[in-house]
Formats: structure tokens, sequence, C-alpha cells
């Protein structure tokens, strides 16, 4: 089959069985193209919790599509490809986080969106990249313990000065970001401002002009880069398929990647012939038990109820 008939077997097959596709702003160009919905986790799944789709195809990692499925459990949530696993949110376990509990009764847990569902159902409350540090300030008058990612939840200390037990968990695509890293864009693009991901290291983001989620980033240039004269530009430290999508949109503007080996490989591994299998044979279907989806929408309520 080639690309043209594929996309629209996917799309027959779409209206066929009134789903939704999703595809995270990390898929791959082509798996975007084929999508309803593109952009950050959460804002996907509540995007896919309002519409009236009888199935949910999650082009993403294993968290995202347990996000989904906790939102609309109604709702069949199919992973394209089953062996995508986000390696931070399986740095995390609920038997670990219990222990932490027990040894630290009155602290308050707040877990990072990119967590298994079990780690969600052990929280207090559930925070994203981009209210993070919001959540942390809300709470700062307890003892917090904040999993899974090390870099965000030190970002989140600077930030507040909370008093914070932090799980020592990481992307792998932002932790590897480095002061050279930086040294090489700048000298290869001067003039160039540097927005980082909070999940990148201390040292790294201390260097950057702005922090902010992907979501956060992506509004940033969207909102600036038509004031900057051809002189200026933007370095983007996060995965590489950022720069990519807003180098799309602005043709003519200076946008680079602040490192190319900022890929995530789970993220990669669907394919259009995955999302097609996918809607054709149901899988791989996505099961959270009632008990842990009623407890982490818990966390997940008090999170929206916060941000208001
Ligand atoms: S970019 Fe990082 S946090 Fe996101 S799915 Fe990949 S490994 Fe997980």
């Amino acid at each position: 089959m080639d690309k043209q008939e594929l996309a629209e077997k996917i799309l027959e097959l779409k209206k066929k069985k009134n789903a939704v596709i999703l595809a995270h702003s990390y898929q791959d160009i082509e798996v975007q193209a084929l999508a309803d919905f593109t952009g950050d986790s959460l804002e996907l799944s509540r995007k896919a919790a309002g519409t009236d789709a009888d199935m949910i195809v999650f082009c993403g990692v294993d968290f995202m599509a347990e996000s989904a499925k906790i939102l609309s459990p109604d709702k069949k949530v199919l992973l394209p490809a089953s062996e995508a696993k986000c390696p931070m949110a399986r740095m995390a376990d609920a038997e670990g986080l219990r222990e932490l509990k027990k040894e630290n009764p009155d602290a308050v847990v707040i877990t990072y969106i990119n967590s298994p569902a079990e780690v969600k159902a052990e929280s207090d409350c559930i925070c994203t990249s981009s209210n993070a540090v919001r959540i942390v300030e809300h709470y700062k008058d307890r003892k917090i313990i904040f999993a899974p990612d090390r870099n965000l939840g030190n970002y989140c200390k600077i930030m507040t000065g909370a008093d914070m037990i932090i799980w020592d968990g990481y992307c792998y695509v932002h932790d590897e970001f480095s002061i050279g890293d930086i040294y090489i864009a700048k000298h290869e693009h001067p003039g160039c401002i540097l927005l980082v991901h909070p999940e990148a290291p201390a040292d790294v983001l201390e260097q950057a002009d702005f922090i902010g989620s992907t979501s956060q980033i992506t509004k940033f240039v969207e909102d600036n880069i038509a004031d900057m004269d051809e002189n200026a530009g933007v370095i983007i430290g996060t995965e590489v398929e950022i720069a990519r999508i807003l180098q799309l949109k602005f043709p003519n503007k200076r946008i680079y990647p602040l490192a190319d080996h900022a890929v995530c490989l789970q993220m990669k591994k669907t394919s259009p012939d995955d999302v097609y299998n996918s809607l054709l044979n149901e899988k791989e279907e996505i099961f959270v038990s009632e008990e842990v989806r009623k407890k982490a929408l818990k966390a997940l309520n008090k999170m929206l109820e916060l941000s208001k």
C-alpha cells in the first residue's frame, strides 16, 4: 500500500469504528499527519474524553494511553506500538512509593504525569511540566515526595524552596543535554536564544533564556518568532521533532534543535502501518483496573482543581 492509500484506509476504518487518533508532538511527522489531535499527553487525553468517539488510538507511549483510559473508561483505548514504553515512567514503582510514604507519613505525594497508573494512584496530586512549579508552590508548607523525574523535581525545588524528597528517575532524552551541547549550538547559531524543557539538568537550565514544557516552548516560538529579525532565532532544548515541526511552520526563520541526539526512540516506534493495524485488529488494548483508575483520577482531578 502506498502512503496515500494507507491514509485513506485509516480514515475509512476510523469512521467505521468511530475512533479518534491522537499523536503526541514527539511522534514522527507522518504519524502526526494522520491524527485528529496533536500535542501534549494530558491535553490529548482531555480532548479525546470530550469527543463521542468509541475508540481512542493513542500514538505515544504506554503511560499516555493509560491516562486516556483513566479519563475515558468507557472508550476502548489502543496503543498502536505495544513496545512503546517510556523508560522514565518505568523508573517509578507503586511499591517503592508506598515504602517512601510509610517512612514519611506527613508528606504529600506529587507525581509527574509521565508515570504508570499504579504510581498515580498512590499520589495526592499529579502535575505536568507546564504546572509542576505551581503545584509544588501550593503544597510547599508540607514535606513533598516528588516522582519520578529528578530534574523537574529539582527545578521545582529551586523555584519554590520547598522541602522535597525527589525520586531518582529521569528522561534520557532531556537528561543527556549538556553544557557542551549549548556551547556547540550557540557557536553554530550565533544570535539565537535558548529554550529548554525542565526535564533537563540544572546546569543546562541555568543557561536557558526560557524554560517551559513542550507546549509552552511551542507557544513562545509562535508568539515571538515573527518579530525576530534575520540575525535572531531559537535553539530548542527538547525532543528534536519540536524544532522540525516549528521549522515547517516558520520556514524562513532560524530554528534549531539544541542537539541531534535528543531523539525519543520509544516515541518513534509508531509507524503509519501500526496505526492501520491497530485500528483493524483493535490492538494493543490498554486496561487499567477500576480501583487504580479511580484513585489516579482523584489525583488528576486535584491537579485540575489547582490549575484553575
Ligand atoms: S521523551 Fe522522555 S519522558 Fe517522554 S516518552 Fe521519551 S523517554 Fe519518556
